[in-house]
């Protein structure tokens, strides 16, 4: 039988759904590590950044002086994924926001991008790569108005772009780790391993 080679998968815990993320590492057979301050960062492979309130994570990161230390490891290759407020820390812009948060990957972000009436919803939807369509919860999701030149589109939803890939970093609006569907997460998984 292939033996499973065991990663440790950081999943930033400063606020929003860390946990549904580490139980999910858990039950794929690695290790997911709850990142609170910078000295965590030492011992992973690489990181989820979780839905939760960019606004507030954003400020927590500066706040416990992680920030400048994470950009640094994801600028030297850390694969980094970002979901729904992890997709907009990672945005070089967010087009109905003047902040930038992490600012590494050349997409431009539209926050609530769905408005009041839709603020929740589940699709199936298409995702490059991931053979069968997948369920895709959407949670005051932002979408990606546009990305650079070397960013690949990996998922659109009436489109929009709900799924994007540049280098070591992966965003995606919805949230995979409140449904039972586990492909985006072994998407993520593999993409660390190539
Ligand atoms: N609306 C949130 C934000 O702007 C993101 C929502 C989520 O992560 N589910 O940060």
């Amino acid at each position: 039988m292939e033996q499973v080679k065991m990663k440790h998968i950081g999943v930033l815990a400063l606020q929003g759904a860390f946990r549904e993320h580490i139980e999910i590492i858990r039950s794929l057979g690695h290790i997911g590590v709850e990142i609170r301050k910078v000295e965590d960062l030492n011992s992973i492979d690489s990181l989820i950044l979780p839905g939760g309130e960019s606004t507030a994570i954003g400020k927590l990161l500066v706040d416990f002086k992680i920030k400048e230390i994470l950009i640094q490891k994801i600028r030297d290759g850390l694969p980094v994924w970002g979901t729904c407020a992890g997709m907009i820390l990672l945005a070089r812009e967010i087009a109905n926001d003047k902040t930038t948060h992490l600012s590494l990957m050349d997409i431009v972000v539209r926050r609530n991008g769905y408005g009041r009436q839709l603020g929740s919803f589940k699709i199936d939807g298409v995702f490059k790569g991931i053979e069968n369509k997948i369920p895709m919860v959407f949670i005051r999701a932002p979408y990606i108005e546009s990305v650079g030149k070397d960013v690949e589109i990996l998922g659109e939803v009436d489109g929009k772009i709900v799924a994007a890939r540049e280098n070591n970093l992966l965003a995606t609006s919805y949230h995979p780790e409140l449904t039972d569907n586990l492909e985006t997460h072994k998407y993520f998984i593999d993409m660390m391993n190539r």
